[in-house]
């Protein structure tokens, strides 16, 4: 079906070869033209023993196409040249040979197994870095072409995969990672969202969509994987029919953040347990069959431009979708959103299960090594059940250890340098990529993310709230800097003559009850002064506050 979507810019749109006088010079493709070119040329996905073949012939002999366009398919970008910085005077991101490789994990869940082997491929290929994301992926560096093969192989063998991790598909579907075991869920949504990621993400239907598309699903009452920025957004829903209780979904669409930054708008339809994988499917193909706004600009590619740019409403949208289904859904029931809380499920939290509990890991912007990796799988075997989650939080949750042993556990993954009960900055503290590996990155992030953390223990010790600071290398917000409490974006400066790593804050960012994007306050300054200027604000916040103010207010 993938073929069937029309292409708004076909080669007679690219070259005007009108006969004058004066010969026109061909017009050069943009950026949109060329990327719907590509995508109409091959389907990377079928088309893997080309990299193989890379593989054997070594870098050079890698296309560009594939370098630069079709490897995002694969979940593999090529890398930035691996410049970290403390103190906040980061890398160039210049490109080098090296490749970075983004593995999905739908709804986060892993089990034991699968994490010795990312475990092992940091350690063989990775140069021992494994990053979680804000999306519940791991990431590799540092993977070579030759490696690129052996690294797809191993993690097959585990029923993992990167394929539809990056590129302009159905990403990783994300979820609850305490789906199944919170106390408090209204439904255990993890075998939906892993019933969808396992059909749409890498679904031949949407190889080619006009952009990268998002879904959450989750039935957790915190809505921990912040719906509110997906492009499709289940909750758990309650309602009576008849006196009776029926449990099932809201569905919100055309959340995002980047470029004009958008909530999802909750659509007037509740739907069933049984309906959901076919909802999501639709509203993927009413995406994926935009023409116009979307095919041709891919700034404005995104689901919500549909309804900034192209004029959809909720009221559309739903008659759009029904269309499709071929039937009416039921009108929404009234719902609890959530009020602005924490949502990371970090620390030892009881699970519905009588007797059990779940060990939640704070991972400082996502980065473990091998060896952690290795011992955290080996400590989910012998306390609990094998069972990890990956947080949208860039955390690790170890799951089922029943209550009497979650001291003896805690003891162990201290010794790992990680945390279970973390100070609120070190807990609150999410970053994306930067410089050191993403081409896009104008600031180091991740290593600026630590040194901030801990300036900020010793600046304001006594901080006494829950935080959330999230540090994005450049405007494209995958660290989410538009709803954090202190969201820091990369900029460059001049500063002593130099150009050198600048952040740009924007304040006040909340999602749930009292949802908005933080304000950009109009200030920035190099990356070496943010601590100073953060220990003001939270100072005189300190003293200002009044007693129920938190920072969302
Ligand atoms: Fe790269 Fe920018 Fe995304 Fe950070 S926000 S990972 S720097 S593209």
């Amino acid at each position: 079906m993938a073929d069937e979507v029309q292409n708004p810019t076909n080669a007679a749109h690219i070259v005007t070869p009108v006969e004058t006088a004066a010969p026109l010079k061909p017009v050069k493709e943009t950026k949109a033209q060329k990327s719907e070119r590509l995508k109409l040329e091959k389907n990377p996905w079928e088309t893997w023993e080309e990299v193989r073949q890379f593989a054997r012939e070594g870098r050079e002999a890698v296309m560009p196409d594939w370098a630069n366009f079709y490897f995002k398919w694969w979940g593999i970008y090529t890398q930035g040249d691996g410049v970290g910085a403390v103190g906040g005077v980061g890398g160039e991101g210049k490109v080098t040979d090296y490749f970075m490789m983004r593995v999905g994990i739908p709804n986060g869940i892993l089990t034991s197994d699968q994490t010795r082997v990312i475990a092992d491929i940091a350690r063989d290929h990775g140069r021992d870095l494994a990053d979680i994301t804000t999306r519940q992926n791991i990431q590799f560096h540092w993977l070579t072409i030759e490696s690129l093969p052996l690294v797809v192989d191993a993690l097959s063998a585990v029923g993992l995969t990167p394929k539809g991790a990056c590129g302009d598909v159905v990403r990783n579907v994300t979820g609850c990672p305490l789906a199944g075991l919170h106390k408090h869920e209204l439904i255990d949504a993890a075998p939906l969202a892993q019933r969808v990621g396992a059909h749409l993400t890498a679904h031949p239907d949407f190889v080619n969509l006009p952009r990268k598309f998002k879904i959450t699903i989750t039935g957790c009452p915190e809505w921990c994987s912040y719906p509110e920025i997906n492009d499709i957004a289940l909750t758990g829903a309650e309602r009576t029919v008849d006196g009776k209780r029926e449990v099932g979904y809201s569905v919100r669409v055309a959340g995002g953040l980047s470029k004009d930054p958008h909530l999802a708008i909750r659509l007037n339809a509740f739907i069933k347990p049984e309906e959901a994988e076919e909802v999501c499917y639709k509203i993927t193909e009413i995406f994926r069959d935009q023409q116009g706004t979307l095919r041709e600009s891919r700034t404005h590619a995104r689901m919500k431009f549909m309804f900034i740019k192209d004029g959809w409403t909720a009221e559309t949208f739903l008659a759009e979708l029904e269309r499709k289904l071929g039937y009416k859904l039921d009108p929404a029931p009234d719902e609890i959103v959530p009020d602005d809380l924490f949502r990371d499920h970090t620390g030892v939290l009881p699970q519905q299960q009588d007797g059990l509990s779940s060990v939640g890991i704070t991972v400082l912007r996502g980065r473990l090594n091998a060896s952690q990796l290795r011992t955290l799988a080996d400590l989910a075997d012998e306390f609990g059940n094998g069972d990890l989650r990956c947080t949208i939080q860039q955390n690790i949750i170890i799951v089922n250890v029943p209550n009497e042993k979650v001291q003896a556990l805690i003891a162990r993954i201290n010794a790992l340098d990680l945390h279970v009960d973390a100070t609120n900055f070190w807990r609150g503290t999410v970053a994306c990529t930067g410089t050191e590996f993403c081409k896009l990155a104008i600031s180091e992030t991740k290593g600026f993310a630590r040194w901030l953390v801990d300036e900020m223990e010793d600046r304001v010790p006594n901080f006494d709230q829950q935080l959330r600071i999230n540090v994005t290398g450049c405007p494209n917000n995958c660290g989410q800097a538009w709803i954090a409490d202190i969201g820091l974006e990369g900029k460059k400066i001049k500063h002593e003559g130099q150009m050198v790593d600048a952040f740009y804050f924007c304040l006040g960012g909340a999602l749930g009850k009292h949802a908005g994007f933080a304000r950009a306050v109009g200030y920035r300054v190099p990356a070496t002064e943010v601590p100073v200027a953060m220990e003001r604000l939270l100072k005189t916040y300190l003293k200002d506050r009044s007693p129920e103010e938190n920072l969302r207010q």
